[in-house]
């Protein structure tokens, strides 16, 4: 609990700007919940299962924060973790997800861009996903049982 309460209370820097981030309190389709925005850039950080909460359409969610694969195509590091991110693209918009924590950087706007595209029913690009899906199965495989177990341990 206590844990818990001191990570929602934790501020981030904003990992393009070198700014401490504001939290702001958003309607959701469920409790409000409060996230992270960068006072300079506008733009938003996401801890993991929070898009969720903010788009209507899980499969979009799904599409950007499940099966991320393991290579970072992202010159942005976590703001969260610091442990390098990923680039997931819904069509034109590009999203940065965190490898290790699943958090998510929104740019200014395209918080807004995803919610339009998940309320037309966003369908996804199943080959691309399917490619990161086989770059997360050979990653586990190189892994040994006893190295994943200790990877739990540590999350
Ligand atoms: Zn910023
Ligand atoms: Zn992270």
């Amino acid at each position: 609990m206590t844990t818990k309460k001191m990570e929602a209370e934790r501020k981030y820097e904003c990992h393009r700007c070198w700014v401490e981030m504001n939290k702001e309190e958003v309607e959701t389709f469920g409790p409000n919940i409060v996230i992270d925005v960068c006072p300079k850039c506008q733009g938003i950080w996401l801890d993991k299962d929070e898009l969720g909460k903010l788009l209507k359409d899980r499969k979009l969610t799904n599409y950007l924060t499940k099966h991320i694969g393991t290579k970072s195509r992202s010159p942005m590091v976590c703001p969260k973790c610091g442990n390098t991110m990923d680039i997931e693209k819904a069509d034109d918009i590009e999203v940065d997800v965190c490898l290790t924590c699943g958090g998510v950087w929104l740019d200014q706007g395209e918080l807004d861009a995803l919610k339009s595209k998940s309320e037309e029913g966003f369908k996804g690009d199943e080959l691309a996903k399917q490619e990161e899906l086989e770059e997360e199965q050979r990653y586990k495989r190189r892994n040994s049982p006893l190295h994943r177990f200790l990877g739990k341990l540590s999350r």
